[in-house]
């Protein structure tokens, strides 16, 4: 019983308490045995060549959704988020992203002609080449169990790599659709490895010699501890973490789809989105009705149906206690029940940490500079929306908040793009994932050079003095502006005639 409770990973609804199915748990001695694994597959598809993997990644959407229905039971067996959460998040992001890689993936990594403009380097051909890290690490998070490790999978495989991938310890059934679904599609066995278990499997897949880049997301606390190990290893490393998001709602934006707005981004998923709008800014002309209206809206909010409940009792906890010690006024909610935590609409200043979880703060501002300082007061720096009718306004202020990502009259739409880079500022971490800047994340760049040796470079031994005049002459020739180039070369002729015979081997 001992050996099997220490081998057995038992993913339990966070509702009901019971038990949705379970995996083998990783010892961390096996990492070495499935990066050794993943690495053979990935002879084979780098060998197979970018139409292949495109092929892999279009049919990796197609099997995806084939199989919609029962990725989203066990999205929602695993999380007990509503399933269109399930459908609209997860696998929209999933299958968006697919489609994305195969369209592009080939041409974004392609390799790249440089065009030298140096006179003295015409003869010269440069090369970019973006080639696959190998096996990289992804660890991911439990509240967009498929979407997002199979985005940031998707996206290591497209470039060429192999993976091995640390799904939430939650959400281990969501963690092995990932590699399913690429297997089903094409991917050679092995490529994609599902490493189970907690943070010491996290923690041996940091350490892991092997891995060459970490895709880790989740929280800022263990995403700090994670890049310090990483780092004193040398690995790089992508975070994806928390944020504070802020509303900015002006007094002449549509009242109705700004309210409609706040509370989709306030109580998605129970508040549990890296997105989540967690401060909610609106102009004092219209503060008082759009908080009433919102409080009102909260209520409505179904739990359940519409609203997810809290992962963990130790999450339910935080959250209540968060509310006690909040010096606002409780406009809606603030009570538990079960798992469940209702919809929170609280008026007053926000706390400078992350929620997580189904409160949201709600404050006046006077004008836009008020506004954009009010949003950037925090060290979080994920995503912000501004909402509001006047596009230039709307444009200013985007410019000027602090944050990966900022929407207009809308809020999160873009992780369910393959087109959009995902990530944050400050705290909430560095790097991308999706798209081509989540493309350039997998892969490093190499320059080749090739020559055929006709030119020497007049810059090697021996040094004289007329080489060094030349070279000087030859720094306002290249890169001065109108006549003085001209001036120079005339008044150094002989000793540009000296580095073009160098050049010329003589
Ligand atoms: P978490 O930080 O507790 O866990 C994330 C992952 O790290 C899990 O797989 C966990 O097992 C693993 N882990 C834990 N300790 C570890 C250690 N010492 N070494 C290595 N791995 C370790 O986060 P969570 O509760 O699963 O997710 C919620 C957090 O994720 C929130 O802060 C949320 O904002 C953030 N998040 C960010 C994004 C983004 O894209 N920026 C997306 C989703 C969630």
């Amino acid at each position: 019983m001992a050996v099997e409770a220490l081998t057995e990973l038992v993913s339990v609804n966070p509702v009901t308490g019971e038990p949705v199915g379970s995996v083998p748990r990783t010892d961390p001695d096996e990492l070495p045995r499935l990066v050794a694994e993943a690495r053979r597959a990935q002879r084979a598809w780098i060998a197979a060549g970018p139409s292949a993997r495109a092929r892999v990644l279009r049919e990796a959407a197609r099997v995806a959704r084939v199989h919609v229905d029962e990725i989203a039971a066990t999205i929602v067996a695993e999380t007990a988020k509503p399933r269109t959460e399930a459908i609209a998040h997860d696998l929209y992001a999933a299958v968006d992203n697919a489609r994305w890689l195969a369209a592009n993936a080939g041409a974004v990594l392609r390799r790249e002609r440089i065009r030298f403009r140096q006179p003295y380097l015409r003869l010269k051909r440069g090369w970019l080449l973006y080639e696959p890290l190998g096996i990289v690490g992804v660890i991911s998070p439990w509240n967009v169990p498929f979407g997002i490790p199979f985005t940031t999978v998707a996206t290591a495989v497209a470039a060429g790599n192999g993976v091995v991938l640390k799904p939430s310890e939650l959400t281990p059934l969501c963690g092995e659709w990932v590699r399913r679904v690429l297997e089903e599609a094409g991917a050679p066995p092995g490529l994609v490895q599902v490493a189970h278990g907690e943070a010491p499997v996290g923690e041996a897949l940091v350490d892991e010699p092997g891995i060459a880049k970490l895709f880790f997301t989740g929280s800022v606390a263990v995403g700090r501890r994670v890049a310090a190990a990483a780092g004193a290893r040398g690995c790089p490393i992508v975070l994806e973490l928390g944020g504070k998001d802020a509303m900015i709602v002006f007094a002449d934006a549509d009242f109705d789809r700004a309210v409609e707005g706040a509370l989709f981004g306030a109580f998605l998923n129970g508040g549990q989105a890296c997105i989540s709008v967690e401060r909610i800014y609106v102009e004092r002309a219209v503060h008082d009705a759009f908080s009433e209206r919102l409080a009102r809206r909260a209520g409505e909010l179904r739990p359940g149906d519409d609203v997810a409940p809290l992962a963990t009792d130790r999450q339910l906890e935080r959250v209540a206690d968060l509310v006690a010690r909040s010096s606002g006024r409780v406009l809606a909610g603030g009570r538990g029940d079960g798992r469940f935590y209702e919809p929170t609409v609280i008026a007053g200043a926000a706390p400078d940490e992350e929620i997580f979880g189904p409160v949201v703060t709600i404050e006046p501002f006077d004008g836009e500079d008020e506004a954009v300082r009010l949003a950037n007061a925090t060290h979080f720096g994920l995503a912000a929306s501004v909402w509001t009718r006047d596009v230039a306004r709307a444009r200013r202020v985007a410019d000027r908040v602090e944050a990966g990502m900022v929407w207009m009259n809308d809020f999160g739409y873009s992780f369910a793009t393959g087109e959009a880079p995902w990530g944050g500022a400050k705290d909430s971490g560095f790097g991308r994932t999706s798209s081509r800047h989540g493309l350039y994340e997998c892969v490093q760049v190499k320059v080749v050079d090739e020559d055929r040796g006709r030119l020497w470079g007049p810059w090697w031994f021996p040094y004289d003095e007329q080489t060094e005049r030349g070279l000087v002459a030859m720094l306002d020739l290249v890169y001065g502006d109108g006549a003085e180039r001209w001036r120079a070369a005339w008044r150094e002729r002989r000793a540009l005639v000296h580095i073009v015979r160098r050049s010329l081997g003589r």
